[in-house]
């Protein structure tokens, strides 16, 4: 049985290692990537040849924290000394990379996903933390580096996206100090605003009304379905990268608990991503179906059934659960 560590026992593993590669997670967040990015800088700082290893094109929304952090391909002589997945904590979460990260002399671990358990050399998973950057902002001093503004950038935006703008139930009084403090350290939040949420393609909201328009209530008005099929990104020239906000939009419409977005990645691949209100565990949910994440924001990928099979059990099943 694998165990959680200290950040201190994390710091020492990082400080050991030379070459580092770090593993967020597929369909990259704001602190997938915002976690990624500021542990990589830092690292760099502290004198390490580090990477963020990636396995798909950066996502719009994150593209502009990466200052050359990300590569499909490190290009190392040798096996890499350390390997960390970041923001996540199971293999399928990083599929196509699993060997190269297995290949790490340490693996590590640093998340805050309640269904994630310890599995690697060393763990830091907490749950309470309302972003990973929170564990990684706790971390960087422990790695004897200070966090300058660029760093910083990074941090804010993993705490700005996972926090729902600091609205959820994650955000802590510790959320709002480490904010500040990046504040005072000159890390421009406006304009780290107006990159993640005011910069979107007219393609995107032409697939977020198309999203909207084609919503279904259920559950007696306490839930809310809606599909992206390949056909509606065909027609309104979205991606599926770019969906981030509209299972939010769902979610709060008045009376609804619960909203469930549909995404066709393939044939009969379906990612479904589940916001929730008040009290209904999505994390739970997902966990029995192959998937995890959070309490109020989870998912999972449902194989082998069509878009409208998936919705169709869906709306049956969470029929019957919603309280
Ligand atoms: P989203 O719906 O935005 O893709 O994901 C919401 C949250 O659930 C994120 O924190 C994400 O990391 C997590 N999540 C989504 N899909 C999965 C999955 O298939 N497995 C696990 N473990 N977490 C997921
Ligand atoms: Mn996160």
């Amino acid at each position: 049985m694998k165990k959680n560590n200290t950040l201190e026992e994390i710091a020492a593993g990082l400080l050991r290692s030379n070459t580092v590669l770090l593993f967020p997670h597929i369909s990259m967040d704001g602190d997938a990537m915002g976690s990624s990015a500021a542990l990589c800088a830092a690292l760099r700082k502290a004198g390490k040849t580090a990477h963020v290893v990636v396995e798909e094109a950066l996502p719009d929304m994150v593209a502009f924290l990466d200052k050359g952090y990300c590569t499909e391909n490190p290009g190392l002589s040798a096996r890499p000394d350390a390997c960390v997945c970041v923001d996540c904590g199971e293999y399928r979460r990083f599929p196509k990379r699993k060997e190269l990260f297995c290949s790490g002399a340490l693996t590590v671990c640093i998340d805050h996903h309640k269904t994630t358990v310890p599995f690697l050399d060393l763990n830091r998973i907490d749950g309470n933390a309302a972003a990973t950057a929170e564990i990684v902002y706790d971390l960087i001093p422990l790695l004897g580096v200070e966090i300058d503004a660029e760093i910083g950038t990074a941090l804010y935006a993993g705490i700005v996206t996972d926090t729902g703008k600091f609205q959820y139930s994650n955000t802590s009084q510790k959320t709002h100090l480490i904010a500040a403090k990046l504040h005072a350290i000159g890390v421009p939040a406006a304009e780290i605003s107006i990159m993640l949420y005011q910069n979107e393609r007219m393609e995107k909201r032409r697939l977020e009304s198309r999203i909207l328009g084609d919503a279904e209530l259920f559950a007696g008005g306490r839930a809310v379905i809606s599909c992206i099929t390949r056909k509606i990104l065909e027609e309104t020239g979205g991606r599926l990268d770019e969906t981030d906000g509209v299972t939010e939009a769902l979610r709060d419409i008045r009376g609804v608990e619960l909203a469930c977005l549909l995404k066709e990645k393939a044939d009969r691949t379906i990612k479904v991503s589940l916001r929730s209100k008040r009290d209904f565990d999505v994390a739970a949910f997902s966990e029995e179906n192959g998937g995890g994440g959070h309490a109020r924001a989870a998912g999972f990928t449902a194989k082998g059934r069509s878009v409208e099979e998936v919705k169709a059990l869906l709306m049956r099943e969470l029929a019957e659960r919603l309280p």
